[in-house]
């Protein structure tokens, strides 16, 4: 996927009234599915998506690369382009329906509202443009004239990410990768969105470069009061930042819940296995183990549960029946585990996830990090 601009935004819309909007949820995606319309035919690369975002809410969207977290996160935004387009689903952001607005419309939603941090700043931002004159821009495109109100917003951003205004008048390639990020995140924050979309924002960076652009984010969102959906393949990132997870595989949803109930108690087998690759922040060392296998190519899922190959607990029943998401313990689980109609072999009372025994680490296989232990 290619996104020429680094930051989006959108506007205060014409729309609901407020009343309304603060007792629904800012974001609610229903049924979301995006295609992408390839040579041999459309393949699905995010599933019948349903999640909400409310006020002020951090929600973090995890996975292996390939999933569909960006696909998910540009079919939200609309910012997809040919061959991607959404081919199922609603976007109800501040209660307008994004999906079904034109670029005329959208372009009012798009400033103020709702804006998108990308993964690369380095592609996102203007190589040739310093970023004073990429703010100027950006304002002056949603009808912000005023020259020195441009320059006072500007530096007032910048200070928000803790840059010194001097740096108005650097070229990106001017700046390290950090404070590339920042002024990324900085020019999201020129119109006061009410909800931020973040792909990867820190993946570029090195672990403490990573932890402390984290630490500035959430405290900018604690602050300002924006929610943040933000995505990620490192589970581990996440888990002191965001409220509620959402865990993708391959293009579906698999569980989604409260991000300390996910942790503590993993329903679905594929977070368990995510939990175990990537080294904590804290806690006793442990050895990192890997999910064997990949997941299925999305132009040939697998019938039944799409994980079933790679499952540790995987039963006969998984190769043949798709899992729904199940209610379980407060989060919802796509996993045969919890149907209340497939039992495994051994039928018995509703399973608890805390319960379900973790795999024997004979199946599963070391990564090359295992030599490395986890800090924490
Ligand atoms: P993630 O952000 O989780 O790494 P993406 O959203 O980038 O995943 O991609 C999800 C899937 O969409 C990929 O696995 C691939 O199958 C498909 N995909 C991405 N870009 C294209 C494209 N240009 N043409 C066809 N399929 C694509
Ligand atoms: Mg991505």
């Amino acid at each position: 996927m290619s996104h020429s601009s680094a930051v989006v935004h959108a506007t205060k819309a014409a729309g609901a009234q407020r009343g309304d909007q603060h007792a629904a949820p800012l974001l609610e995606v229903r049924g979301l599915s995006v295609v992408y319309d390839t040579a041999s035919g459309p393949v699905t690369a995010v599933d019948d998506v349903d999640l909400t975002v409310n006020r002020g809410e951090f929600v973090a969207v995890v996975g292996e690369s390939g999933c569909g977290k960006s696909t998910m996160l540009f079919g939200i935004a609309q910012l997809l382009s040919s061959p991607a387009r959404v081919c199922a689903g609603e976007v109800i952001f501040r209660g307008q329906n994004l999906v079904t607005m034109n670029d005329a419309q959208l372009a009012p939603v798009r400033w103020q509202n709702l804006s998108v941090v990308m993964q690369s700043a380095m592609n996102a931002l203007n190589p040739v443009k310093r970023i004073a004159a990429q703010y100027a821009d950006t304002m002056k495109a949603h009808g912000v004239r005023n020259k020195a109100d441009i320059r006072r917003r500007s530096e007032e951003v910048l200070a928000m990410v803790g840059i010194d205004k001097i740096h108005l008048e650097s070229y990106p390639h001017q700046l390290s990768g950090g404070m590339r990020q920042r002024a990324m995140i900085a020019m999201a924050l020129l119109f006061e969105p009410e909800l931020i979309l973040m792909d990867e924002p820190t993946s570029a960076l090195d672990v403490v470069a990573q932890r402390s652009l984290m630490l500035q984010i959430k405290e900018l969102q604690e602050r300002l009061g924006f929610a943040v959906l933000f995505v990620t393949h490192d589970m581990s990132l996440v888990s002191h930042f965001s409220e509620r997870l959402l865990v993708m595989y391959a293009g579906q949803e698999v569980e989604l819940g409260e991000t300390r109930r996910v942790f503590d108690t993993p329903a679905h087998p594929y977070s368990k296995g995510l939990l175990e690759a990537f080294p904590s922040i804290r806690g006793p060392k442990v050895p990192l183990v890997g999910i064997p296998g990949a997941p299925p190519a999305l132009s040939a899922v697998p019938p039944g549960c799409r994980y079933e190959p790679r499952c540790p607990l995987a039963y006969a029943d998984c190769t043949t029946v798709e899992p729904e998401l199940y209610e379980v313990n407060g989060v919802k689980a796509r996993c045969l585990l919890y149907s209340p109609h497939n039992r495994p072999p051994a039928d018995g009372a509703p399973i608890d996830p805390a319960q379900v025994p973790v795999p024997a680490s004979a199946t599963l296989l070391p990564v090359e990090a295992t030599a490395k232990e986890s800090e924490r």
